[in-house]
This record gives structure tokens, sequence and C-alpha cells, in this order.
């Protein structure tokens, strides 16, 4: 079904940053797959790890037990100092456990109608109760009735956090993006997130951070709240987590980890053995590289140099983001900016209408970060000149 607006091109074969057609003609990859590729295209470790996997046994059931499931299981609680989490196949998926479990967490504690307090221009997923948190009309036009139980408010916004806290009674939980991605890269106030985090425990409320775009090393930390010190209640994952591969995840620490018990959730393909497999070879390349680290200082290095390649330009608002998920915000529409860089072999996103949107794969070299800045500073100079 025509769900996509597709661009003029198909690509046949990958390696790192670089991506081929089928006409042989090359692209530098700035987008990832959004955010999906955050090891680049077909990386050794996790094609063998595939491969090998898909020799064994490709599924069985959660019905049994499953070796790569408890290993990654493992692997993932310590990386992002959780204790349990439940496996799905996408970020929509791993968003709905989130909110079941936020509502589970309501009736436990006598609330009969818990809502959940979520953001506005914030993207959770096109599932109901997803697209129903999401801040976005485009998303929810036609698809009425909305499933209830959410409460909107700006994002960034402590006071109207505060002021839902004084006045509404049923709340059990806010769900936020550490920064938001499809809203335009915005990135909150540093008192923000540490905010909501005093907030929710003030108030008994689970916080939940959708790290689906943010997490997996992207803005360099393994996950954004580790740029703070504090931990959320419960955390979502998907995009970079199998590195292409299909798989989510809901994190929970304490009490909110127990909450599930057989019956309650469940999937049929969730934490099968292929994407654990691919998704625990994603966490082991990611912690023995610290490729986080190279997030955040190819992400300076290449919003440094877009600043500098940019200042003075008029209709360049500002460049912002974290790590490799940059934002440049232009002061109009820009979405034919797409095309335009596609024609000279560079892969980038157009988000919110007027933010150009990067989120390179992190093995990304020097050099290609150098020319993704060149193309991508000309290309916009003469879109803003009318050229
Ligand atoms: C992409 C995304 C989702 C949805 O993930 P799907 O795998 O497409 O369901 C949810 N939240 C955020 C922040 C995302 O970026």
């Amino acid at each position: 079904m025509s769900t996509y607006k597709r661009l003029p091109v198909t690509f046949a074969r990958g390696e790192g940053a670089l991506l081929w057609d089928t006409q042989d003609k090359q692209y530098l990859d700035a987008l990832s797959g959004v955010a999906v590729c955050n090891l680049g295209h077909a990386h050794p470790a996790v094609t063998r790890a595939v491969c090998e996997q898909a020799g064994r046994l490709l599924h069985t059931s959660n019905i049994y037990g499953i070796a790569a499931q408890e290993a990654l299981g493992d692997t993932l609680t310590a990386l992002a100092g959780m204790d349990r989490v439940f496996f799905g196949n996408s970020g929509a998926e791993a968003n709905e456990a989130a909110i079941k479990l936020a509502r589970l967490y309501g009736h436990r504690r006598g609330t009969r109608s818990p809502m959940i307090v979520v953001m506005e221009n914030s993207f959770h997923g096109r599932t109901l109760a997803t697209l129903s948190a999401t801040g976005n009309r485009k998303v929810q036009a036609g698809f009425e009735p909305l499933v209830q139980g959410f409460i909107r408010v700006p994002y960034g916004d402590l006071a109207a956090l505060q002021a839902v806290a004084d006045n509404q009674q049923d709340v059990v939980a806010v769900l936020v993006e550490p920064i938001q991605g499809e809203g335009g890269v915005n990135v909150p106030p540093a008192d923000y997130l540490p905010g909501v985090r005093a907030l929710c425990d003030s108030k008994d409320w689970l916080m939940i951070l959708d790290e689906i775009q943010t997490g997996m090393g992207r803005t360099g930390k393994p996950f954004a709240y580790q740029h703070y010190d504090f931990k959320p209640d419960v955390m979502t994952l998907a995009k970079a987590l199998g590195n292409g591969v299909p798989i989510g995840a809901c994190l929970a620490r304490g009490e909110t980890a127990e909450l599930f018990a057989p019956g309650n959730h469940g999937s049929t393909f969730g934490g099968n053995p292929l994407a654990c497999a691919a998704a625990l070879t994603v966490c082991k390349t990611l912690s023995e590289q610290q490729l986080w680290d190279t997030a955040a200082s190819l992400g300076e290095h290449i919003m440094d140099g877009l600043r500098h390649a940019l200042a003075n330009v008029r209709g360049v608002i500002e460049v912002r983001g974290q790590g490799l998920m940059i934002g440049i915000a232009l002061d109009r529409p820009c979405a034919e900016l797409v095309g335009r860089a596609l024609e000279q072999g560079l892969l980038i996103n157009v988000t919110a209408d007027s933010v150009v949107r990067l989120l390179p794969p992190l093995v990304m070299s020097e050099q290609q970060a150098d020319h993704l800045v060149s193309l991508l500073s000309s290309l916009l100079r003469e879109f803003v000149a009318g050229k």
C-alpha cells in the first residue's frame, strides 16, 4: 500500500557509510536508514552473527528458553542499568509495552483511569496507542477515535508539567523523548529531564524515556539519559538495536520490572534467536569500540563544521543536536533539499517541514564527515539563495 512517498532510487548494496544504487552510483549515507544502521551497512560482525544464527536456528517460541535472548537481556540491562526487558519487533511495540506497564502500575495503585503525560511534537509510533501518544495531528488524522489516557503538554516546559501535577489526580507516568527526533531534533534545556525525574519522584509517577532514536550510542552515550545522573523507570529501544534486523525492547527497573506476569503481554516473534543474535553483536561491537565516544567527537566535528560554513547564511536559524543526532533549522520549508542532495549522492532527511536532519552511522570516517559538511553547506547556501 502507498504508505510512503518514495524517492526515485533503489539501493543494491552498502558498506559502512556508503551505499550503491542499482545503477552502481555511489552515495554517502548521512541518515542510516533513519537511525537504524548505527554500525553502518554490511557490518562484518553483524553479518557473521546473522549468518551463523540462521544456520543453527531462526525461531522456536517464547514458550521455550532462548539462549540468545537471555544473553541479550543480560547485556542490555547491564549497559542500561535496568533490571528486566521485554522484547518485541519494533519501536511502536516497545512503546505499547511501556504504555501497558504504566497502566498496570496505575491500576495496582488503585488509579481507575490511569493517565500518561505526553509531549507536543513527540513521535512514538503508528499503532493506535502510540499514534494517540504522538504529538502530531498528521499522524492521528483519520484514525479517530484515539486511544484515551494521554494528557499533552509542551516539550521542555517544566512549569506545564508542574501544572498537570497540581491539577490532575490520575496521572501515573510521563512518556518523553530525551531529544525529539521526528519533531525536529529538539534538544531540551539542560534542567528539563532532571526536572521531569524529580517531579516523577515526588508524585510517584513512572518516568518513561523513549530512546528508540536516541539510544544505542547515537547521542554520545549508550543511552541519552546517561548524559545526566538519573535513571528512568522504563526505557524503550528499537531502531539501531538490531542494526537493521527488526527488534524492539522495553526495559524497566525496580518494582516496575516485576509488573508483567505470564499472560499479561507477549509476542510471537519478539526476542527470537535471529534478532537477539544480531542485537547482541550490536551491543558488543558498540561497547568494544566505545563507539558512543566516536559519536560524540564526530558529532561535534560535524556541527562545528556546519556552524562555521553556515555562519552568516541568512535563512539558517541554527545547527543543533547532540552526538550524531543533528538538526539544521531553516526559516522555510525545505523538503526539496532531500532530492537535491540525492542527485549529488548524499542521503539526508528533512523533518518538521524546515529542519534538515542528519543521523550518520557511527562508523562514518572523518573524511566522509568533511565531505558531508562541504556538500551539504553548498546545497544549503544555494537553496536559501533561491537557486
Ligand atoms: C522511530 C520511532 C518510533 C517508532 O518506531 P517503529 O519501529 O517505526 O515502530 C518511536 N519513537 C521514536 C522516538 C522513534 O524515533
